[in-house]
């Protein structure tokens, strides 16, 4: 008799839930759990808009895997995943190969610039604590330097998309910067801040009157929107943005882009049928043609129902925490050559920061806004902390204490 040997890819929100929860179905002789993670530390997605804002310094928002990680039941290798082949059943790494007889494929997201001119080049985004970090000091640099160069575009920042990220980046920034001026000796008021945004309005899953809550609060402290405009490139200057059939420069040092994002490159490489690296998953979360393989969070396409008008859920740590959640249970009945069941998302709410004291949301179905939304914030905040990390580390991590 051979213990299965589970490997999971992936130590985010949805990867990490996974061992958490396998670790609490299976007792150390059932299965080998093999985690593999680029770096050997977890950091909370939700939270990258404070660290490039500066609201939260880079270490508040990662902590080590292993407090997480039980020895007794999974071995943790910090590697880089280079290869899935699905069919030989290994996967390849920068540690070398592993095998497995079932694989949670949970690599998370990436930036996505859509082709778009000069984007990688020129802007910054926030997708993991390293890039987050450097668009902090990177407008910290310029802010400084502009005490020498007096130079506005040192003073300009232009946010590419209004979506949840560029929205709560937002609301950190207005909270922020004035506290950099006052720091620096500079007048906020010289400070130009401009979201661009395709679409006609923002966030369009919430109520009209909490998104014009939004946009005037962010307006007030010296936003400025340019929406149904689209941005076409990014050069050294600044975006290039079209304005009708007109096409306008933007002038700014400070480029961000929070326009996009996608699943893990890797899964194109690895899977068919891959979109804006997401994979379709059947309701027990695995895919087509494969049912020891299991595919979770940002790179999966979770469907909202079945049939031609089912959608897949937005990507988000909640989705991916339940995910994580029931897939646990899923390889366990696995195991145990029960059947498996069908993954079902409770939502539980949203909730857009704008800063620590203020915020719009759905919570339990009701829309919230101001104070409220923003204590609701650091409930969600500190409660994923608390799924994944335990108590100890939702004291000493989390934002309600
Ligand atoms: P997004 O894709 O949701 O939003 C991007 C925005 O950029 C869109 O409004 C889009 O119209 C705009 N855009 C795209 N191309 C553009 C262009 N060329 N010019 C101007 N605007 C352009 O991305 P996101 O905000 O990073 O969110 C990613 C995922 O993470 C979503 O599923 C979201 O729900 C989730 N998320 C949730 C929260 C939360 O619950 N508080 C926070 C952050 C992210």
């Amino acid at each position: 008799y051979e213990r299965k040997k589970i490997v999971v890819l992936g130590a985010g929100y949805a990867g990490l839930s996974t061992v958490v929860n396998l670790q609490k179905e299976l007792g150390f002789q059932d299965a080998d759990i093999t985690l593999i993670n680029k770096n050997e530390y977890h950091y909370e997605a939700t939270w990258l808009h404070e660290t490039a804002a500066g609201s939260i310094n880079w270490e508040d928002g990662v902590y080590p895997i292993s407090k997480v990680v039980d020895n007794m039941k999974t071995k943790f290798i910090v590697a880089e995943v280079t290869k899935i082949n699905k069919d030989e059943k290994t996967v390849e790494t920068t540690q070398g190969e592993f095998t497995f007889d079932y694989l949670v494929v949970a690599l998370g997201f990436e930036s996505e610039t859509f082709g778009i001119t000069g984007m990688e080049e020129y802007a910054q985004v926030m997708t993991n604590p390293t890039n987050a970090l450097q668009a902090r000091e990177s407008l910290e640099a310029n802010f400084k330097n502009y005490l020498t160069s007096g130079d506005e575009k040192d003073l300009s920042i232009v946010v590419g998309g209004a979506g949840f990220t560029g929205i709560e980046y937002l609301g950190e920034l207005v909270e922020t910067l004035p506290e950099l001026c006052a720091q620096l000796g500079i007048d906020y008021n010289k400070v130009q801040i401009t979201c661009v945004e395709a679409m006609p309005s923002m966030l369009p899953m919430f109520p009209k009157e909490l998104v014009d809550y939004a946009q005037k609060f962010l307006e007030d402290r010296g936003v400025k929107f340019m929406l149904g405009t689209a941005i076409t490139s990014a050069n050294e200057k600044g975006f290039t943005v079209k304005v009708g059939e007109k096409e306008e420069q933007l002038y700014a040092n400070n480029r961000i882009w929070t326009a996009g994002v996608r699943g893990s490159r890797l899964m194109e490489e690895s899977f068919d049928g891959v979109k804006r690296g997401r994979i379709i998953v059947k309701p027990d979360l695995s895919i087509e043609g494969y049912d020891n393989i299991f595919v979770i969070g940002d790179v999966a396409a979770v469907m909202n129902g079945e049939g031609p008008d089912a959608r897949p859920y937005p990507t988000t740590a909640q989705i991916a925490m339940q995910l994580g959640q029931h897939l646990g249970k899923n390889i366990k009945r696995k195991l145990n050559g029960e059947k498996l069941t069908a993954f079902v998302y409770d939502d539980k709410g949203t909730v857009c920061s704008l800063g620590s004291k203020d915020g719009i949301g759905i919570v339990y179905g009701k829309p919230v806004k101001g104070k409220f939304a923003a204590f609701m914030k650091k409930v969600i905040d500190t409660r994923s902390v608390y799924m994944l990390g335990g108590a100890i580390l939702a004291y000493s991590k989390g934002k309600m204490f």
